[in-house]
């Protein structure tokens, strides 16, 4: 079966818009995906009809809403095949997701003189936490290199590998170049020394089937909004063993058993990792975009989507001067390049006024950035909902940069 683009576009109702008097073409799909109407609709309709707090109340739309919230969790569950539902931890996003594990993991296990291994691909979402961890507990870091390609050196990475390791976390799909990790091998790398491995799952999770325990992660971290659902929702997976030893990173409302001004005693999972009022409507509304694309078939998003990178691939590669930056053989749907004699910022103004969205920068990976001795690249990543056309309608935007500037 394929995706029949027309009907998934009229799927999604910003895509229908003009911008600058020209259709617009959203390829800034790695920064947020844009969400179709049966989640807005869903949203919508929390807010206008079932709205109460959940957990917490013995009336009918409070009990309503807490049991579409657990049903939610059921989603998740089943959508990453974790063992059991309450692996599966409701966060803000990736950035939640990571901090809690760096410091609820951090505080227990992380002392002076130890190593976390992060790789030189990582979002500053899981540097930086780690990098404070470190900092707190006089422990270090240590960076896997990459190859030119972009790719992650797993031969480095067992080098650094010591007995002072205690925790290794690499992002599934590299945000900035589009690389898709070797993730089972650098968890079975690990496992063979009881090292726990946490995976940045942010750029992963809407292009792909992903399978926890197939993968053996130890916690697994994603958002909402990257993968068609509502923002200010996330998720963090955790193996079940992990979550029952780790203290709670935030605490409040609805994590603890019972408070006295002597002692707490905590909640049983998921909710000791909860604390207060959890977003419900984005739970809600991310099992709806989940049910979404589970409807189109993962199998054929990530068909479409390769269709989508090898025309985008071989388009760009011939316009004159433009370099891609991130030629891992194996990519998802981002394409990250620079323009010879031209900043990527002047790029980025005259693409925009073509009605076309991309983004610019250094995508939130300076260290990438670094790596590959650059200050930032233009970045086009494509969704599902994208198309060739719209691959052509980048290419004359460029060549309306290269008349500007060239
Ligand atoms: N990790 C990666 C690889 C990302 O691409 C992003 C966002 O772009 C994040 C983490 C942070 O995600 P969020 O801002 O949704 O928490």
């Amino acid at each position: 079966m394929s995706i029949d683009i027309q009907k998934v576009r009229s799927d999604f109702p910003i895509l229908n818009q003009r911008v600058y008097q020209k259709p617009l073409v959203y390829l800034d799909n790695g920064a947020t995906t844009q969400k179709p109407k049966v989640v807005i609709d869903e949203v919508a309709k929390i807010y206008s009809q079932e709205n109460a707090n959940i957990h917490r109340g013995v009336h009918y739309l409070s009990e309503q809403l807490t049991q579409k919230y657990e049903d939610a969790r059921k989603v998740v569950q089943e959508f990453i095949h974790a063992a059991h539902g309450h692996e599966v931890v409701f966060t803000s996003g990736t950035t939640e997701s990571i901090n809690t594990i760096a410091y609820s993991f951090g505080e227990k296990y992380i002392h002076e003189g130890d190593e976390i291994i992060i790789s030189t691909l990582e979002h500053h979402a899981n540097i930086v936490p780690w990098q404070m961890l470190c900092e707190r507990k006089n422990a270090s870091l240590k960076v896997i290199p990459v190859n030119d390609k972009g790719e992650l050196l797993l031969d480095e990475y067992e080098k650094l590998i010591a007995s002072k390791t205690k925790i290794v976390a690499v992002n599934h799909v590299s945000n900035a170049l589009g690389t898709i990790n070797d993730v089972k091998k650098i968890i079975d790398i690990a496992h063979q020394k009881d090292i726990p491995v946490l995976i940045d799952g942010a750029q992963s999770i809407q292009h792909g089937k992903v399978d926890v325990q197939e993968l053996d992660c130890d916690f697994y971290a994603f958002s909402g909004h990257k993968i068609y659902g509502p923002n200010g929702i996330g998720v963090l997976y955790g193996k079940e063993k992990w979550l029952n030893e780790l203290p709670p990173f935030m605490t409040g409302g609805e994590m603890i058993k019972n408070v006295t001004f002597e002692k707490t005693t905590f909640n049983e999972l998921p909710f000791k990792f909860e604390a207060g009022t959890p977003n419900y409507v984005g739970a809600i509304g991310l099992a709806k975009a989940i049910e979404y694309i589970q409807g189109i078939g993962l199998e054929n998003i990530e068909s479409y989507e390769k269709e989508l990178l090898e025309y985008a691939t071989q388009k760009l590669s011939a316009v004159d001067g433009l370099k891609i930056i991130g030629t891992s053989a194996k990519k998802i749907s981002v394409i990250s390049f620079i323009l010879k004699n031209i900043h990527h910022y002047d790029a980025g103004m005259v693409i925009d006024k073509m009605g076309v969205a991309v983004r610019t920068g250094h995508h939130c990976a300076e260290p990438v950035m670094h790596r590959f001795n650059i200050e930032g690249t233009i970045r086009a990543s494509f969704a599902f909902y994208n198309t060739k056309e719209e691959v052509d309608r980048l290419c004359e935007a460029l060549m309306t940069v290269k008349q500007m500037f060239g």
